[in-house]
């Protein structure tokens, strides 16, 4: 089993992908080939982020509950303190989403992680909040003869074309969303399923809570996910609280808010109000 996840979180800093890094304009040679088509879409975590998700969902026509529970398995486990999502498909045998000719029949909905190979991106959310990325090149697969062309690619091209850049920023907005959680709100010490079921809806399901609010679709899907990530860090800082961590942790026993949390959640995703902490 390959598990692509850590193409996207681990540690940009650890010695071992710093042997494999590229700048930007360093070049790589590869271009998939028919021989191999849809080998690397067997047998392997493609985790996605909420984005991927919703993404995946809009260009299936559900939502992303049901893109979820049709399509996705999501997992809490006391190891990952955080509800982890990946392509259920992929991960026991040959993608679903793979059609007779091995081309993958998301193809423009794919995610991040399936645009990014054979690149990785390592990010690390530094004490500002503010992303570090490292690119790097994977280490490929035996079955893979990407690398078997004299066409060079450059880092930069590969990340543009692929749709990569596009996407990073809301991929590291998530990334930070978890590193606040681990970091300045102690999740691992209180984070348990009840509290990860309570993130769903804000995380993967944009079209309940877009009909709850009546907020329509001409609410940009990216300011929406945006607000959404601002609503999980307003609900965590409260819920933390509770726990004796995060920055209202002094603050717990008195009314700091005149309104609820319910309120002011509601006040984030409708008017896109940042969260008061
Ligand atoms: S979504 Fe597409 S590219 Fe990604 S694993 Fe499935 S078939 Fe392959
Ligand atoms: S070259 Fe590698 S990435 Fe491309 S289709 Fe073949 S196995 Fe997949």
């Amino acid at each position: 089993m390959i598990d692509r996840h850590l193409q996207i979180s681990a540690d940009p800093d650890s010695p071992k992908l710093l042997m494999k890094e590229l700048g930007l304009k360093d070049s790589f040679q590869f271009e998939c080939r028919l021989e191999c088509m849809g080998m690397c879409c067997n047998s392997i975590r493609i985790v996605l982020d909420p984005w991927d998700v919703e993404v995946l969902a809009r260009h299936l026509g559900l939502g992303g509950k049901a893109c979820i529970d049709q399509h996705c398995t999501l997992e809490f486990t006391p190891e990952s303190h955080w509800p982890i999502v990946w392509l259920a498909g992929a991960y026991s045998g040959p993608c679903t989403f793979l059609n007779s000719d091995n081309k993958c029949s998301v193809y423009t909905a794919r995610p991040t992680i399936c645009r990014t190979y054979p690149l990785g991106r390592a990010v690390r959310i530094d004490e500002d909040g503010q992303a570090v990325e490292k690119v790097f090149l994977v280490e490929k697969a035996a079955f893979c003869l990407g690398g078997l062309t004299e066409r060079l690619r450059t880092v930069e091209s590969w990340l543009n074309n692929e749709g990569v850049r596009e996407r990073a920023p809301l991929s590291n907005l998530y990334l930070a969303l978890i590193y606040y959680a681990e970091t300045e709100l102690h999740s691992p010490k209180w984070m348990n399923k009840p509290i990860a079921n309570m993130l769903h809806p804000l995380l993967f399901a944009p079209e309940m809570l877009r009909a709850k609010l009546d907020i329509g679709e001409d609410l940009d899907h990216a300011e929406f996910y945006r607000r959404r990530l601002d609503a999980v860090k307003l609900l965590l800082t409260d819920l933390a609280a509770g726990f004796g961590c995060g920055p209202l942790a002094a603050k717990a026993e008195e009314s700091v808010f005149k309104e609820s949390m319910m309120e002011r959640i509601r006040h984030v995703l409708a008017i896109g109000e940042r969260p008061e902490m």
